[in-house]
């Protein structure tokens, strides 16, 4: 049986490349560039809350790091490091090798370096800190939002929730539309160079995790404004817009969650920088709202009728049963 020692030196530890002292020793040594602050985030995977047990090991590897970077992009942060936390029921190689492989994988393609963790035995548990840095006067806050402002989405929403319908029975797809969605939902990539780009221009963002209505409440009560979605402007992928089912297209859309878009306002008169930052980094990104001064944190939604329709905040509790 290989030890946890074993393990680690096996499957993630790699020469320090930023770091000053990567894995090994009791901590890791980082040293952030000078006038740069540090943004740290982490999130945590429960299996049979947040994925599957039979879930693909090097898809999870991807999953758990993307939606750390995705919060690295939400605040306009380069990523730098990463340490991870894991529970695992036992020593399967095998399985930890796929994980290693898929955490690697985007790991370098987004340059972030893993320098320290823990491992030990128990129900598997995922937990990832990233740590970024970003301009402390520049980084995307959720609480900068205002009166007038633009809502904007990059990409669209609703295509993960629409690929976890489909394997909970509730709709069917097929070929193309089911590939891509599940897609979404098992490998999102996180918007970083979005994020990067946005400094200076964004005046909040959040990533979309729990749900495009959710989120955006977040930037709302933080912001101390009212946001209306105009929901005929919200742009849908072809699956989505092919779905024959109404209601479910709309749950997707709006509280859906397992996007990793990011929403974020910016004032209207910087509607073409936006734009042009969009194509800078190849992604579409769409004006879907604007921010108000009315009840704060209040989310509507403008139907295809024009009327508003107030909406509860419905991202998914965590708590929930
Ligand atoms: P300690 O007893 O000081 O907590 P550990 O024995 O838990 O140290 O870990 C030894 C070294 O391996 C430390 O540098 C730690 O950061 C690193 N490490 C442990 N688990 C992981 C992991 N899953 N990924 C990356 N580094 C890890
Ligand atoms: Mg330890």
């Amino acid at each position: 049986m290989p030890t946890e020692f074993d393990l680690i030196r096996r499957y993630f530890t790699r020469p320090a490349k930023r770091a000053l002292l990567g894995v090994g020793d009791d901590c890791a040594l980082l040293a952030p560039q000078p006038g740069m602050a540090l943004a740290v985030s982490t999130d945590m995977l429960v299996e049979n809350r947040h994925f599957f047990a039979d879930a693909e090991a090097a898809m999870l590897g991807h999953k758990c790091l993307a939606v750390n970077l995705s919060d690295l992009a939400a605040m306009g942060a380069s990523p730098r490091w990463a340490t991870l936390a894991l529970a695992l029921p036992q020593a399967d190689e095998v399985w930890i090798g796929k994980f290693a492989q898929g955490f690697f994988a985007l790991a370098d393609a987004f340059d972030i370096e893993l320098v320290g963790g823990d491992t030990t035995r128990g129900p598997r548990t995922i937990s990832i800190t990233v740590m970024g840095e970003v301009p402390a006067e520049s980084a995307l806050r959720r609480d900068g939002a205002r009166a007038g402002d633009d809502v904007w989405l990059s990409g669209s929403t609703g295509d993960a929730a629409l690929g976890l319908a489909h394997l909970a029975g509730r709709v069917k797809l097929f070929d193309l539309a089911l590939a891509h969605c599940l897609a979404r939902l098992h490998t999102p990539v996180p918007c970083v160079a979005l994020g990067l780009a946005l400094r200076g221009l964004a005046t909040s963002a959040i990533d979309v995790s729990d749900g495009l209505a959710a989120d955006l409440g977040h930037i709302a009560e933080r912001s101390a404004l009212s946001a209306e979605i105009r929901y005929a402007e919200l742009p849908r992928s072809r699956a989505l817009a092919e779905c024959a089912d109404a209601a479910l297209a709309a749950e997707c859309l709006l509280a859906g969650g397992d996007d990793y878009e990011l929403c974020f306002t910016a004032a209207a008169s910087a509607r073409a920088a936006v734009e042009q930052k969009g194509r800078d980094v190849g992604l579409t990104v769409t004006r879907i709202g604007t921010m108000a001064a009315g009840e704060p944190g209040l989310v509507s939604v403008a139907g295809a009728d024009g009327k508003p329709t107030r909406l509860e905040r419905r991202g998914y509790d965590h708590f929930g049963i």
